[in-house]
């Protein structure tokens, strides 16, 4: 075992990446970095990293924002919960610990947003704490070391890769452990073609050993992606005001914001939208004309494929400010200040 610690430490400081976080290991910005780099590349991440810290300097700046500025700051990310769960978890810090976040491993699991992961790396790089973190790297690496065929998306591969990465936790030095061991899974042990000529650790490969490699790891089939039909209305009135809906249903992208929507089981046609009952009640039955009619967009979310066609429709009036109040009159110059997903800001950017 000692002789593997040595082997990963010694890859790790000839090539890991100098990132932000590495250089000041405090627990705002190990936090912050883990949270954005749930799900996302660090050459993706680094820049979204880079104008948090600069325009919030410390948690307690963080927990000061709006969820509207969090959410547009985040805009582009995905996974829009984690940007929810960051700023409530900055306001609970600030309520319940000072602005500080704690140190106690038990105590990080019970703020929003800090699941086992987030907090044993909180906990190991920033306090020295002997937990070990296993993310999406660190299953795959694990899982050639021993080679694993337990999947590593069920409940039993759960728990035996945690207790396996306990294992191997270098108790001296937990958080440069397992900064080295996410670091070797990002650059070394890749998903496809790991470059296992040069790898340091490859005599205690069990996998490189018994050729199953390119088997490792073991996912349990993903359940079954349903495609989505938005039929997006982009209506403009005489003096370009545009009507944007926020999201406030228990559904995909909430409190951002979209265009209202028809959604059906296909991309409507002008005479089907022309003749839905909704879009006359949006705009009240006033004279309209369809300018432009966008080919669909595609855009896959993790269990869902959105298809949206979006329908440009200039309205020969004012349009009237809508009671409902998640519908808002905006002028079309000051789209840009509100947080959308990504679909939206595709289009936008057409
Ligand atoms: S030998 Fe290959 S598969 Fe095994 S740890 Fe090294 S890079 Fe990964």
């Amino acid at each position: 075992m000692a002789e593997m610690h040595t082997e990963l430490i010694q890859w790790f400081e000839k090539h890991q990446r100098e990132l932000p976080w590495r250089t000041h290991p405090t627990p705002y910005y190990v936090w912050l970095s883990e949270v954005i780099l749930q799900q996302t590349r660090v050459s993706q991440g680094l820049d979204y990293f880079n104008r948090f810290v600069e325009r919030w300097p410390s948690l307690r700046d963080l927990a000061e924002a709006s969820e509207e500025e969090v959410l547009k700051e985040w805009q582009g990310l995905g996974y829009y919960s984690r940007a929810r769960n960051l700023h409530k978890c900055a306001k609970e810090v600030v309520k319940r610990y000072n602005g500080e976040l704690p140190d106690d491993y038990q105590q990080l699991l019970k703020l929003p947003g800090i699941g086992p992961y987030t907090a044993a790396a909180i906990a190991s790089i920033a306090f020295g704490q002997p937990h070990a973190v296993v993310d999406g790297n660190v299953y795959r690496v694990l899982s050639r070391l021993f080679d694993m065929d337990t999947p590593i998306n069920s409940e039993e591969g759960a728990k035996s890769f945690a207790k396996i990465a306990d294992a191997l936790l270098d108790r001296d030095h937990p958080g440069q452990h397992n900064q080295a061991m996410m670091e070797f899974g990002a650059l070394q042990c890749l998903p496809s073609n790991p470059d296992c000529l040069f790898c340091p650790l490859q005599s205690h490969c069990l996998a490189f050993a018994n050729g199953t490699i390119a088997a490792r790891p073991v996912k349990i089939p993903k359940a079954k992606v349903r495609t989505r039909y938005l039929n997006y209305l982009v209506i403009s009135d005489k003096n370009n005001n545009r009507y944007l809906r926020k999201r406030q249903d228990k559904d995909i992208w909430k409190n951002l914001y979209d265009f209202p929507c028809l959604e059906g089981d296909h991309c409507f046609t002008a005479d089907e939208l022309a003749d839905s009952p909704e879009f006359a009640r949006l705009i009240q039955h006033k004279d309209f004309q369809i300018n432009r009619i966008t080919s669909p967009f595609t855009h896959k979310l993790t269990h869902q494929t959105l298809v949206a066609t979006f329908f440009e429709i200039k309205i020969l009036d004012f349009l009237p400010v809508f009671q409902e109040n998640n519908i808002l009159l905006v002028p079309e110059n000051e789209l840009g200040n509100y947080p959308v997903p990504k679909l939206i800001e595709n289009y936008l950017n057409l």
